[in-house]
């Protein structure tokens, strides 16, 4: 397993939101802004050697955000990313939930794409699997910088 280097750092809401060396992240569990979601094996001092982190606090990326010219998660900037209905290429007129919004899917970038009003209508509460629908789109998230 290719070890990244670094922890990874979370939003309170899940998103990643970038990677910060070690001792950043010791100083972030030491400020109590930040708790261990995913631990290595192993402890600095009192911690958890983690390898994942998870703010105690939602906090907004704008800085984060101003590179990539995405904001947070939402109907308008989904259809900015995708350009198009992920089901038929169509006009992306809406979004869709892939994974049903009323089956637990999330509102996320990676559960959202584009749609036309009839695909999404025809879709409905079903699985792209089960509404026989294949995806032209494959869902990312634009915010993130590419991991060199
Ligand atoms: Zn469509």
């Amino acid at each position: 397993m290719a070890a990244q280097p670094g922890v990874l750092v979370l939003n309170a809401g899940m998103e990643p939101l970038h990677r910060v060396t070690l001792q950043h992240a010791v100083r972030m569990l030491v400020r109590k802004v930040a708790v261990v979601h995913e631990a290595a094996t192993g402890k600095i001092g009192p911690y958890e050697r983690p390898r994942v982190l998870r703010l105690v606090r939602y906090v907004a990326m704008g800085w984060a955000y101003a590179r990539t010219g995405y904001g947070p998660v939402s109907k308008q900037a989904v259809r900015r990313r995708d350009g198009a209905c992920a089901y038929c290429g169509g006009p992306p007129d809406t979004v869709d939930h892939v994974q049903p919004k009323s089956r637990g899917g999330a509102s996320s970038w990676l559960n959202l794409v584009g749609a036309c009003v009839p695909c999404n209508q025809f879709k409905a509460d079903r699985t792209p699997e089960e509404a026989g629908m294949t995806l032209l789109i494959t869902p990312y998230d634009p915010t993130l910088r590419r991991a060199a």
